[in-house]
């Protein structure tokens, strides 16, 4: 199939490259490369530096590369900025993409594989999180994903679109091969963080909250890798064949890692001490998010290859060796 993918120079759309390239899939890329990477693409690719809210040129590359399906990755992802640059998430995660959907529409492409969330869930009041429990997102970055989730409902009633929606928890890891994987600017992700903290490119890692109602003490999180989402999106290709077909997806192992747990595997992979430093909590976390994956795994026959943090920091680690000041280490 020949798919666009809309943020294909990202951390998770980069991944999903590789992956729709292994499954015998035929990739063009879009990326704006604000956030993205040109070299996490493979050159003889397709790419396309643009916007995706460039309705005219979207639809230019929509018929001159035949594209069947889109997969969107190119969304702003900080949820601190979302709460004090609303507009900026507004426009980008919503507006924006109504204008790729638009753009889709006209020229007859009706398939549609959409990263979302689960900070559409907010403070869940239950675990692990299934997919029907209430979407409350408590943040701006949550809501636009669950605005973009509710426009997509709409089209597959009016339009015909058939979509999927993924719900991400935290996406970890890099690819097996160590070339290509996790380079954002600024980074506030705990794995990255903890371990250039481990190398000594940063003084030491503060633990946000070490007084939540969790075992230790701080934060539970269900940590997936990036190639095992990756994988999630290709699978569910043969469910949208026919036209206005709906599916929502939770992605994460299931397996909950305390912050705590997480420096612990870091040290043990990295061989390193990393100096932590106990902090205030961070504003907005809830104190545990982990996936009931129980509906993607029956539906999709989707199989975690990287089921523990180690394994998945242990890809992280051979990127980051191989590459210590990621892609602006390369020519
Ligand atoms: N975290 C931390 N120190 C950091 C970064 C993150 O203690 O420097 C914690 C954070 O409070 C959360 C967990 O690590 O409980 C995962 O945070 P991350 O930003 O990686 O992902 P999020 O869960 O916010 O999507």
């Amino acid at each position: 199939m020949n798919v666009l993918v809309v943020g294909g120079a990202g951390y998770i759309g980069s991944h999903c490259v590789r992956q729709l390239i292994a499954a015998g899939h035929r990739p063009v890329v879009l990326d704006n490369l604000v956030y993205g990477h040109r070299r996490a693409v493979p050159t003889e690719l397709p790419f396309y530096a643009a916007n995706l809210g460039d309705a005219e040129t979207l639809k230019t590359i929509l018929r001159k590369e035949s594209i069947e399906m889109v997969m969107h990755f190119a969304a702003y992802c900080y949820v601190g900025e979302s709460v004090t640059a609303p507009l900026k998430y507004y426009e980008n995660n919503v507006s924006a993409t109504l204008r790729l959907l638009g753009a889709m529409l006209e020229v007859g492409v009706k398939k549609f594989v959409f990263s979302s969330t689960c900070a559409t869930y907010g403070s869940p009041d239950h675990l692990p999180m299934t997919e029907d429990l209430p979407q409350a997102p408590i943040n701006p970055y949550g809501q636009t994903k669950l605005d973009v989730e509710n426009v997509l409902k709409a089209l597959a009633t009016a339009h015909g679109l058939s979509f999927a929606a993924f719900r991400y928890f935290n996406a970890a890891g890099a690819s097996e091969d160590g070339a290509i994987g996790e380079d954002h600017n600024p980074e506030t992700h705990l794995i990255p963080l903890a371990i250039d903290a481990a190398v000594g490119k940063r003084p030491n890692l503060q633990i946000f909250g070490t007084d939540y109602p969790t075992p230790d003490g701080t934060c539970l999180r269900d940590y997936v890798h990036v190639d095992d989402l990756s994988r999630a999106h290709i699978a569910v290709f043969p469910k949208l064949g026919e036209p206005g077909q709906r599916y929502f997806y939770n992605l994460g192992t299931g397996k909950p890692f305390s912050v705590r747990e997480i420096i612990r595997a870091v040290e043990k992979i990295t061989g390193r001490k990393i100096p932590v430093i106990e902090s205030p909590r961070r504003a907005g976390d809830p104190a545990a998010l982990y996936a009931d994956s129980s509906k993607v795994q029956r539906e999709l026959g989707w199989k975690v290859k990287f089921p523990d943090a180690e394994s998945i920091i242990a890809t992280a680690w051979r990127w980051h060796s191989g590459h210590p000041n990621g892609y602006g280490d390369e020519a």
